[in-house]
C-alpha cells in the first residue's frame, strides 16, 4: 500500500516506516530514493539513490540488480556513499554466485557536493547527513535562467532592447527542487542552505512524543518532531513531507500529534507521507 505525494509536477510514491522499510519512487526521473522495500512496478526505474547501508533502506538491492538482469534491462545506476561501495559489491558478488549468473557492475560512488546529471535540466548532489553510520541525503536541482540583478528594474521593452544590442541579460541559477534526508539528525536542515530552501523536502521524523524524547532521537541519529517545531523558522521549503515515523505510533496518533504540535508557520506546508487508506483525520494537501 503506497503513500503518495505530488507537487509542482513532481510525483512521489512509495513507503516509509522507521526501522522497517523506506523506498520512494520518482517516476519523472525513473528514480528511487532507497530500496528498503521492493516494489515490482519500480524495477524498471534505473536510478537508485541510496542514503546509507541500514537494511531498512538497502535490503532490496540484490533483488533489484538480479531482477533487472533477468528482465534484460540495462544495468541500473546505484549511487552510494563511498563507505558502502566495497561491502555492497561483496554482497552482490555472493548473491551472483548463489544464483549462478553474473550481475552487471552497477554501483557508483556519489561524493558529497559532486553533481550527477539526471536529464538536460536536472541534476542531483549528495549532501552530508548526520546518522550513526556514514550517510548522505540527495538534493535534485533544476537548472534555470534568471534575469541578472542589474536589469531587475527594467521593463520588458528595455530588456528586449538590451538583447537586440547583444547583451546577455540572464544568468544560470540552480534551484534546489527536492531534498531527501534518509536518516539524519536535524543538522541536515540546519547546515545545508540548499536543503532548507528546497521547494520540496522529504524529511525523516522518527519520534514524536515524550516516551522517545529529543535526546534519545539524537542518540540514535534521528529527528524528533519537537526539533522541527523548535527550528520552525529555519524551514524555507514550500512543502515538507515527513517520513520514517516509528512503527510504535498509529497513523491516527501521528496525525493528532502533528496537529497539536506543529506551529501555524509550518502547518500549511507539512504533509505526512502515509498510505491514504489509513490516513485518519490529518490534512491531505496535495497541491
Ligand atoms: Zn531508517
Ligand atoms: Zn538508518
Amino acid at each position: 500500500m503506497d503513500a503518495k505525494f505530488s507537487y509542482k509536477g513532481f510525483e512521489f510514491n512509495g513507503i516509509s516506516e522507521g526501522g522497517i522499510r523506506t523506498s520512494i519512487g520518482v517516476p519523472r526521473f525513473k528514480l528511487m530514493f532507497d530500496i528498503g522495500s521492493i516494489h515490482p512496478d519500480r524495477i524498471h526505474f534505473e536510478n537508485l539513490l541510496l542514503t546509507h547501508g541500514h537494511l531498512d533502506h538497502s535490503a532490496g538491492i540484490p533483488y533489484f540488480v538480479s531482477q533487472r538482469s533477468l528482465q534484460k534491462l540495462k544495468p541500473a545506476n546505484i549511487y552510494v556513499h563511498e563507505s558502502v561501495f566495497e561491502p555492497l559489491n561483496r554482497i552482490l558478488k555472493i548473491y551472483s554466485e548463489m544464483e549462478g549468473f553474473d550481475y552487471p557492475e552497477c554501483l557508483k560512488i556519489a561524493r558529497e557536493n559532486e553533481p550527477v546529471e539526471l536529464s538536460k535540466n536536472f541534476f542531483f548532489k549528495p549532501l552530508k547527513t548526520f546518522h550513526r553510520i556514514p550517510s548522505q541525503g540527495y538534493t535534485i536541482f533544476e537548472k534555470t535562467k534568471k534575469l541578472k540583478s542589474e536589469f531587475s528594474g527594467f521593463s520588458d521593452r528595455e530588456i528586449m532592447q538590451k538583447k537586440i544590442e547583444g547583451e546577455s541579460v540572464t544568468e544560470d541559477k540552480d534551484v534546489p527542487m527536492v531534498s531527501f534526508s534518509g536518516d539524519t539528525k536535524i543538522e541536515y536542515v540546519l547546515e545545508h542552505k540548499d536543503v532548507a530552501e528546497s521547494k520540496i523536502l522529504f524529511l525523516e521524523c522518527t519520534y514524536i512524543d515524550e516516551e522517545r524524547n529529543v535526546e534519545r532521537a539524537r542518540l540514535w541519529g534521528h529527528i524528533h518532531l519537537d526539533e522541527i517545531v523548535a527550528y520552525a523558522n529555519e524551514f524555507k521549503n514550500e512543502k515538507i513531507v515527513l517520513i520514517h515515523f516509528s512503527k510504535r505510533y498509529s497513523f491516527k496518533y501521528i496525525s493528532e500529534m502533528i496537529r497539536k504540535k506543529i506551529p501555524k508557520i509550518l502547518s500549511d506546508r507539512i504533509h505526512l507521507f502515509l498510505p491514504e487508506r489509513n490516513y485518519v483525520g490529518a490534512r491531505r494537501e496535495n497541491a
